[in-house]
């Protein structure tokens, strides 16, 4: 017996977000059921509202925290009533080298998303947290930390695992120089988190408005990316770069930005990389991708952001204005995460 479940959805591409009711599956025996309590906003939401989307209705949504209302007969890990977190990766084959090792936002198979993905198991379309209800296995759900406020653990599922990971990876730490590229929902926690790392941290944005902005959230210094001249002074500088940019734009400069061996990780998926081969040739430099953490990254991530008193900054908005603040984050007009509010 299914359960009707009310939700947010873009009933077809491009559309606005309407409320839209939808059968929820029965809970599997790993399963946890829980009422989404906040989900935040993600730059990749638009895109799957939009170009990317498969599957209309389209409920999207994949920044999630809510309180566990039921748990399938073999859940160890929560009880009713728990606040958990979920990310935008529901499940995945759990086999392949990267699931083995936790890293299941890597598999071999490509992990099932949040949203808008077909179900392994036969229950048809993944639906995402724009919703009263959500269902997903205990294995890609964490327990919200004591002591964080929950509307602001949100994003630290995407956004937070999104720069957490490349940052982890290429050894942001005391003694590197780490540049932050695009000061966004993923960019502002990029500062955050290279700084607590210990790196020497600069965040690189197009809106000079933004400056005061990113020197509080823990830069040491701002770059304004759209001035060449500030640009050209960077030369040589960085040991890493990690570029949430979502859309194409000039790379060369930035790349001319590394030391000799630097590494500019892309995490924005812009259409294209626009960067001049030399650039990365005379440097011995590298280009790398990047995505979301599994789930031991996403745990060591979550543990490090408590010991840091890391969480999003955000506007809490209501169910009613989704598609305002869809349109603000298209006109990069939000500090930094809208959450959408679906427990009020
Ligand atoms: P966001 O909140 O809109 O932030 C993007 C930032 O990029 C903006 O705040 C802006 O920063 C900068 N920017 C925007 N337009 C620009 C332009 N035309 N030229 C140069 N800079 C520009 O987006 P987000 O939620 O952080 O997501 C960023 C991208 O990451 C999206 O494409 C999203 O789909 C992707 N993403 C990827 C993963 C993954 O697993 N790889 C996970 C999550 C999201 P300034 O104003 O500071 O310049």
């Amino acid at each position: 017996m299914t359960t009707t479940v009310t939700a947010y959805a873009a009933l077809e591409r491009g559309g606005p977000i309407r409320p839209w009711s939808y059968e929820q599956r029965d809970a599997r025996p790993h399963d946890v059921r829980f009422e989404v309590l906040f989900c935040g906003v993600c730059h990749t939401d638009l895109h799957s509202i939009g170009p990317w989307g498969q599957t209309y209705p389209l409920v999207p949504g994949h920044e999630m925290v809510g309180r566990v209302t039921e748990v399938g007969s073999d859940v160890t890990h929560f009880t009713v009533g728990d606040l958990v977190a979920v990310g935008p990766v529901v499940d995945s084959c759990r086999e392949c080298p990267p699931c083995r090792a936790g890293l299941e936002t890597m598999c071999q198979t490509i992990a099932t998303s949040a949203y808008d993905a077909q179900d392994r198991h036969g229950d048809g379309v993944t639906r995402g947290g724009f919703a009263e209800s959500v269902i997903c296995d205990e294995r890609f759900a964490y327990a919200v930390p004591d002591g964080l406020d929950p509307a602001a653990v949100a994003p630290l599922l995407c956004a937070g695992s999104t720069v957490y990971a490349p940052l982890r990876q290429w050894g942001a730490g005391p003694g590197r120089t780490v540049g932050i590229v695009g000061i966004g929902g993923l960019g502002h926690l990029g500062v955050k988190m290279a700084r607590a790392l210990g790196a020497h941290t600069v965040a690189f944005t197009t809106s000079a408005a933004k400056a005061d902005d990113a020197l509080a959230l823990g830069a040491h210094e701002v770059v304004v990316s759209s001035d060449p001249e500030q640009m050209a002074a960077q030369a040589n500088r960085f040991d890493l770069l990690l570029d949430t940019v979502p859309v194409v734009h000039p790379m060369t400069p930035l790349v001319l930005s590394l030391t000799t061996g630097g590494t500019l990780c892309s995490v924005g998926l812009p259409d294209t990389f626009d960067v001049a081969p030399f650039a990365l040739t005379l440097g011995r430099r590298s280009l790398a991708g990047g995505g979301a953490g599994g789930t031991s990254e996403n745990r060591e991530m979550l543990e490090f952001c408590v010991q840091h008193g890391i969480t999003a900054d955000i506007e809490l908005v209501g169910k009613d204005e989704i598609n305002t603040a869809l349109a603000r984050l298209a006109a990069n007009d939000v500090k930094y995460r809208f959450v959408v509010d679906l427990g009020a």
